[in-house]
């Protein structure tokens, strides 16, 4: 038996179906978002991730002998970009300019040319190049639909071989296979998937429409943002909303509705985004994790920004997508 991620029933009986044109699926499906949030800014991408191609060795060797072939070198949720403060664009190197590193299939773009991410050591770029190393946080919002995309990715599986190196079964040190996008122990042939965390983050409101947001214990003064937390094992995401809101705030929530997600490999989650609606207004905060909980209206919020009050989180994030979805204009202040 194969130890594949387990599917839903009707996900299963696609399994062996005809596969799809390479063009045109990339941009429309990975365009999908919630029913509210759309173009989360690390849910871009224009690549089709060609999965079909990840077991072909024949295409993968002639790919990655192609010159035209484009590698993006990730490490430490990092990529050499060159990088102003109006935009970014990733660094790609042909195959032969590659550093040693697993080696993974990005995509396939509409004009036929491969993309590959390798997890390894970042090329020292001469200073006087424009190019330097950027962390995903920094880079992303900056970058093209297509170097988005790409970056998330390269960035998500690097950091995923960068630790889980070794079986969790026996021990022994495991080997990549389906391009990168899975390991294999060499020792009981288990075999073993990037890990993805699922986090849920919600903005609640109240029966008047003012969105209750806190500050980590952790995060400067002034920052604050709606509520998160990790979804437990054997929870789901609504449930972990519920919980997360009623241990850090005393608030208890109704009517919890999704409204999109987005990849957080910083190292390895995967934020899903969500509305609730409180049914008490009393708040009481944990003291551990939160160290202060408000609701705010609209009119408050502006003014706690324009007064140097309060600070909110960057348009990366979707916690500030969230905010926005509520204040119903760009949101004021700096980041
Ligand atoms: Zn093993």
């Amino acid at each position: 038996m194969s130890a594949a991620p387990s599917l839903p029933d009707d996900a299963e009986a696609n399994i062996g179906a005809p596969v799809p044109p390479l063009s045109a699926r990339g941009r429309a499906q990975q365009r999908l978002t919630g029913p509210m949030l759309t173009d989360l800014t690390l849910a871009r991408g224009e690549v089709d991730r060609s999965s079909y191609l990840r077991a072909n060795d024949t295409w993968l060797a002639e790919a990655w002998a192609d010159p035209a072939t484009r590698v993006v070198v990730a490490e430490h949720g990092r990529a050499v970009c060159e990088i102003s403060d109006e935009r970014a664009a990733l660094l790609f190197v042909a195959p032969a300019e590659a550093p040693e590193g697993v080696r993974f299939l990005l995509g396939v773009d509409e004009g036929g040319t491969a993309y590959f991410g390798v997890a390894g050591p970042l090329l020292d770029p001469r200073p006087d190049s424009g190019l330097r190393a950027a962390h995903l946080r920094e880079a992303g919002p900056l970058l093209s639909d297509l170097d988005a995309g790409l970056m998330t990715h390269a960035v998500a599986l690097a950091n995923w071989h960068e630790t889980f190196t070794h079986c969790p079964r026996c021990g022994t040190a495991t080997e990549p296979f389906a391009s990168g996008h899975a390991r294999r122990c060499p020792a009981d042939s288990s075999e073993h998937f990037p890990r993805v965390d699922p986090a849920m983050i919600v903005l609640v409101t109240d029966s008047d429409d003012r969105a209750l947001l806190a500050r980590n214990a952790m995060w400067p003064e002034r920052r604050v943002s709606v509520l998160a937390g990790f979804v437990e094992a054997g929870e789901s995401a609504e449930q972990a909303v519920a919980r997360e809101v009623q241990e850090e705030t005393g608030i208890t929530v109704d009517a919890v509705t999704y409204l999109g997600s987005q990849p957080w490999p910083m190292p390895q989650s995967l934020m899903l985004g969500f509305r609730a609606a409180a049914t008490n207004t009393e708040i009481m905060v944990d003291a551990e994790e939160i160290a202060e909980a408000h609701w705010y209206s609209r009119d408050g919020l502006r003014a706690a920004i324009a007064s140097g009050e309060l600070r909110l989180p960057p348009p990366v994030s979707i916690a500030h997508r969230l905010i926005q979805s509520w204040y119903g204009s760009e949101l004021p202040g700096s980041w």
